[in-house]
């Protein structure tokens, strides 16, 4: 991820539209970025839409095996969860390493540059953590492990069969496992609270602190399904958002994945504190989840971005406009989000949630790069968010560049 060198993009995105964009890239990092210049002897052409790399700021790798098994009978978010159990149990590290690279070999073709592996399999310590390290090492995608703290079955309840595989007995030794893992060239090291229902209000604190004393990536699982906001209220007498606030868990540091079952009081929480709230529209979806009132969430104050989850299907693009999609069949309105900020969650903001220096094409930043392809003359059309966030797959990438070092050409 230290590669250099010079490329040349027919049209790019950076801040704007650009025709003929040189952007070069040194150590890794983009160098320079100007517009307005012809191809030079030497450089790599890009044709087509060139934009900053994917952010892909959820995802559980384990999860692809389930794609297309769990489509057929019927049941509820519940019953899905227990045919993930199933798919979560019996790995090793060497198998987990080469499923892993299956699916990060995928993100990597749809334009994804950098995965946040929300991490909670550890019935090998830190094996399987690293399995997926060293799956993204070798595929060359960045990677955050974001490693979860998983203690309990529920608020009330303990852990049960496969569960128990996920915890590391308390806070404490939650963290001096993850103190053993390292931050390094393409890696993070991110901590996540699992939920409010899989960890106790000491030990988030706990969590909490590890995280920040880093200034690595938190993250939580927050009010996906109603169950968990019933059982808080029950327990804790407040809702999930509430509980955090009270716990001092809330911070711009913070990413809320999902955010669906939230009242008015909560978004208004939530916002205040600039969470990020990651959106998985195509696994949402999958899982029968109801749509989360995400255009309320940004009036008041957080940041958006995108995972693809379940991995039941790997599209940054189509996770980012599911996003407006949603909502307008929940809500009978039409564009509640604009392309750009669409554009915003699938890039720089997923990458600030995972916590990478990268999505926008500007010096300074790493240099990730991807181009959706467009073949001149017959197709050719001018680069416009509208367009490219409606328009466009993962299907249309056709270059991939991850700190200056070409993954993808065809
Ligand atoms: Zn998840």
């Amino acid at each position: 991820m230290n590669g250099s060198g010079v490329w040349h993009a027919d049209q790019a995105w950076i801040g704007h539209r650009a025709d003929d964009v040189l952007i070069e890239v040194e150590g890794g990092r983009i160098k320079s970025v100007t517009e307005g210049v012809p191809v030079p002897a030497g450089a790599t052409r890009l044709e087509g839409w060139t934009i900053p790399g994917l952010a892909n700021v959820h995802s559980h790798a384990f999860q692809r095996t389930l794609r297309g098994t769990t489509e057929s009978g019927g049941g509820d978010f519940w019953e899905w969860r227990r045919e993930m159990y199933r798919a979560a149990e019996g790995w090793d590290p060497a198998t987990y390493a080469k499923e892993a690279s299956v699916v990060f070999r995928e993100m990597v073709a749809a334009g994804i540059t950098a995965v946040g592996e929300f991490h909670y399999l550890h019935e090998h310590g830190n094996g399987l953590g690293e399995a997926l390290i060293d799956a993204a090492r070798a595929v060359g995608i960045r990677i955050t492990l974001i490693d979860a703290c998983y203690l309990r079955g529920g608020l009330d309840r303990s852990l049960e069969g496969v569960q128990q595989t996920f915890s590391d007995g308390d806070a404490d030794l939650w963290a001096a496992r993850v103190d053993e893992l390292k931050d390094g060239e393409g890696v993070r090291i991110g901590a996540a609270i699992h939920s409010v229902r899989a960890v106790d209000a000491p030990s988030m604190r706990t969590v909490a602190a590890w995280a920040r004393k880093r200034n690595a990536p938190l993250h939580i699982h927050l009010a996906e399904q109603q169950a968990e906001v019933e059982e808080c209220l029950a327990v804790e007498g407040c809702t999930p958002p509430q509980l955090l606030e009270r716990e001092g868990i809330l911070g711009p540091d913070l990413t809320a994945v999902h955010a669906i079952q939230v009242t008015d009081d909560d978004v208004s929480l939530l916002g205040r504190h600039h969470v990020s709230i990651c959106a998985c529209a195509t696994t949402e979806r999958d899982l029968g989840d109801r749509v989360g009132p995400l255009r309320k969430l940004v009036e008041a104050g957080s940041p958006l971005c995108v995972g693809s989850d379940s991995n039941a299907v790997i599209d940054i693009l189509e996770e980012a406009r599911g996003v407006e999609l949603d909502q307008r069949r929940a809500t009978g309105r039409r564009v509640l989000h604009q392309p750009e900020d669409l554009f915003r969650a699938a890039t720089v903001d997923g990458m600030r949630a995972l916590g990478w220096d990268a999505g926008e094409l500007k010096p300074g930043l790493l240099a990730d790069f991807i181009t959706i392809g467009q073949q001149p003359p017959v197709l050719w059309r001018q680069l416009d968010l509208g367009y490219l966030m409606f328009g466009s797959s993962a299907h249309d990438v056709t270059n991939v560049v991850i700190g200056g070092t070409t993954l993808l050409s065809r």
